[in-house]
């Protein structure tokens, strides 16, 4: 065959492949950008654990006729610039998600901005676009996905239960929560998954936030951390090496906002509880850091759950000091781990 320059819907439809993996890192994309709106309150139903309907609704800035035209294109973005690709500070940047989910479902997006007399609506239908129509709502955005990958089987075939589905939209959602405690959540839907989660201000306001998130025996079994050194801030809360687990699975690690899954963190917490904890078991963590956007690459992984720092060591070494520091004020002093 000779070369040709594919056509922008299957070229989306290749890349919705590596963005929207199942209906939870859908949830994920579209909440991030309600968040990135500027949201206080973002609600999450779903329906048949989110193949059959994920609708978000967001009472963010919202998007003029000209930005909910262009939001759905490909590579269009109001996040970056060429100045700002080493210096992200929003959840979003690629400006590939609401593309790729309208390459493979059947996607609708209400938006009205303030001062807007009215909403408008957009709705992409099998790669063909209807409207922006004009639609009565409050500000905010409206995203409503509805049968996820129904035009691509061999995509469908690797979906677990909607029970699992469902399952992995809560733990998307309680990572999204947990990094934002300012902001009300509301999951609804008919998978028996409902959770409210008011907004939690002030100081105490993360500590709230996962006391509603992970229950209030995590709080009772944990100590909080606060350290500040060569650029790197470590908060969050820290279990007592008397509260652990069987598995990683309730371990939490955020870096700038952003829940992540990294190898820095995972061997930094590992070496700060080994005089404590078997090697067995896991201490159950909350561990948020924040670190200049320009000493971490998260444009390493499409779905940005994975990252890189440029300095690996200093944030090893903040994490162990942070941990050891928190836990010997509650009385558990390491022998060796303190200055690793
Ligand atoms: P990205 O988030 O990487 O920019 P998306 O495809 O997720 O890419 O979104 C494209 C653009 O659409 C965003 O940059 C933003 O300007 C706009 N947008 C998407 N969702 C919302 C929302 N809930 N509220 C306001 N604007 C939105
Ligand atoms: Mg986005």
């Amino acid at each position: 065959m000779p070369i040709r320059q594919l056509p922008d819907d299957l070229v989306n439809r290749i890349a919705a492949g590596e963005v929207v993996e199942r209906p939870a890192s859908v949830v994920k994309e579209l909440v991030e950008n309600a968040i990135d709106a500027g949201a206080g309150r973002i609600v999450v139903t779903t329906g048949g654990g989110g193949i059959s309907l994920i609708r978000i609704e967001d009472d963010g800035i919202g998007m003029d006729r000209a930005d909910l035209v262009l939001s759905v294109e490909r590579h269009a973005t109001s996040k970056l610039t060429e100045d700002t690709l080493e210096d992200i500070r929003t959840l979003g940047f690629r400006g590939e998600a609401l593309a790729s989910i309208g390459a493979v479902s059947e996607l609708s997006i209400c938006s009205r901005p303030a001062g807007a007399e009215t909403g408008l609506k957009l709705e992409i239908l099998r790669g063909e676009r209807r409207g922006p129509l004009p639609q009565a709502m409050n500000r905010g955005t409206i995203v409503e996905v509805r049968n996820l990958f129904a035009a691509i089987p061999a995509r469908r075939k690797f979906l677990k239960s909607e029970r699992a589905e469902a399952a992995a939209i809560t733990d998307v959602m309680r990572r999204l929560a947990m990094a934002n405690p300012e902001i009300h959540f509301r999951l609804e839907g008919a998978d028996r998954t409902a959770q409210n989660w008011p907004a939690a201000r002030g100081d105490g306001a993360l500590a709230a936030r996962l006391a509603q998130v992970m229950g209030t025996d995590f709080g009772d079994n944990a100590v909080p951390l606060g350290l500040s050194r060569h650029g790197v801030v470590v908060a969050g809360l820290s279990g007592l090496p008397t509260y652990t687990r069987a598995n990683s699975l309730s371990q939490f690690y955020f870096v700038n906002g952003r829940s992540v899954r990294d190898k820095v963190l995972l061997g930094a917490v590992r070496a700060a509880y080994a005089d404590f904890v078997f090697r067995d078991r896991f201490p159950v963590i909350a561990l948020f850091l924040a670190i200049d956007p320009g000493e971490v690459d998260v444009n390493v992984h499409p779905a940005k759950a994975e990252l890189r720092f440029r300095d690996g060591g200093a944030v090893r070494s903040a994490v162990i000091r942070a941990i050891s520091e928190a836990l010997g004020a509650a009385g558990f002093r390491a022998a060796s781990a303190a200055e690793t």
